[in-house]
């Protein structure tokens, strides 16, 4: 899938979480940063692509891009698994606990959340495209649903352009106008 469609799918994923299982309360500092996490989880897998908008967005160039795609085993291998869900979980949660202290009134627990949730939108999304997902790393196979590649997605062409994308967007407003009682319940804050 393109960049736009994991940026929708991420947003998505993370209001279906949010609004349709009210946990409590969060800052709005936590809920602008968590929506941020968000959508770089949902472009995170791609790193593993020279040309993805992870690096082609920042000023260091495709040199980076590569580098990684080498140490990653080229495109759609560990950060499209399981094990790399759990890898950048990992190595997100030390980046958060060490960056805390200079976000105040942030949960950061929210926002790893938040980060997972966009990562774990991306895999999911790759796996209705015809090149499939190769879940369960090391071992070799790529999942793809419906099972049959004749009837998947391939990534940039007219049933992602014209259907998927266009069906996220409807979602969201629907989500997002829908449920505003939810969102203002979930921002309530008392300021003590
Ligand atoms: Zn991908």
């Amino acid at each position: 899938m393109t960049a736009r469609t994991h940026d929708l799918a991420a947003i998505t994923a993370l209001g279906v979480v949010v609004l349709l299982h009210p946990f409590g309360t969060i800052s709005p500092s936590t809920a602008i940063i968590a929506i941020l996490a968000n959508q770089i989880g949902g472009i995170t897998p791609d790193i593993d692509q020279p040309t993805a908008p992870f690096w082609r967005n920042l000023p260091i160039t495709r040199l980076f891009g590569k580098f990684f795609d080498n140490l990653m085993g080229g495109h759609r291998f560990l950060t499209h698994s399981v094990l790399g869900l759990a890898l950048f979980g990992f190595l997100s949660k030390m980046l958060l606990s060490f960056v805390h202290p200079l976000m105040p009134h942030t949960n950061i627990g929210y926002i790893w959340w938040a980060f997972m949730i966009g990562m774990t939108s991306h895999l999911v999304m790759d796996s209705f495209t015809k090149e499939g997902v190769p879940w369960l790393l090391p071992i070799p196979i790529k999942f793809g649903f419906p099972p049959l590649k004749a009837l998947r997605v391939t990534t940039g062409k007219f049933a992602e352009n014209w259907l998927v994308l266009p069906a996220l967007a409807v979602v969201d407003i629907w989500l997002f106008t829908s449920h505003y009682p939810q969102i203002l319940l979930l921002l309530h804050q008392r300021i003590i």
